[in-house]
């Protein structure tokens, strides 16, 4: 399965703001939006001119790219079947961003950032209905419930994660019951409840030149 391999902070300084990639380091010091807050490369410190309708349109993607984790591809697949269903086209896109199975799973606290939950989904510690499901980008539905393996709910990092996490909120489209490690998906999100900030309009319209 393809996957971005490169510096994952390098995302961030490039788009110039915390993505939170990194899951616990994103609250440290240690961050390097913080510690080095300018571009990347060579050139990374020079000043920016005025970026272009189109740059603009160009990173407002590239930028919801990389917080999904979803590469080029996928995502103007995911564009089309947007623009296919009824509604806002921007907006559904983001609803089926967040019906993906890793951001459902971190979403639900169940992983402290999008790739950890990924690799998690990956390495088959999750369910869908019952059913063992390993691929992160599985589409979550309304009424869908996920939870982790009863055989791994044991293992070191859910215990970890339960500690870190039992004081996060949840979301008033999800259910979460952190004792047993299960959720369900209640309904899609509205855009208010998408707390990524993104001008999805500028994508639509990047897709509709
Ligand atoms: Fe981005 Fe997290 Fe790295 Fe900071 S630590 S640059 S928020 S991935």
């Amino acid at each position: 399965m393809a996957r971005y391999t490169g510096a994952v902070c390098r995302q961030c300084r490039r788009e110039g703001l915390k993505l939170y990639l990194k899951g616990e380091r994103c609250y440290t010091e240690k961050c390097s939006v913080d510690r080095r807050s300018y571009a990347p490369g060579q050139h990374g410190q020079r000043r920016r001119g005025k970026a272009s309708e189109y740059g603009l349109q160009l990173r407002e993607k590239q930028k919801a790219r990389r917080i999904y984790g979803v590469l080029e591809k996928q995502f103007r697949k995911y564009f089309k079947e947007a623009d296919r269903r009824k509604g806002i086209t921007g907006e559904n896109l983001l609803q089926i961003l967040e019906s993906r199975l890793d951001n459902i799973v971190y979403r639900m606290g169940f992983a402290l950032s999008r790739s950890e939950a990924r690799q998690l989904v990956r390495h088959g510690h999750f369910t869908v209905n019952g059913k063992k499901v390993t691929i992160p980008s599985y589409q979550v539905r309304p009424g869908d419930e996920v939870a982790v393996r009863e055989s791994s709910r044991g293992k070191g990092r859910f215990k970890e994660l339960a500690e870190l996490t039992h004081n996060q909120g949840t979301m008033e489209w999800l259910e979460v019951d952190r004792e047993n490690m299960t959720g369900k998906v209640i309904r899609l999100p509205n855009r208010d409840e998408i707390d990524i900030p993104i001008a999805e309009h500028l994508i639509v319209e990047l897709y509709s030149r």
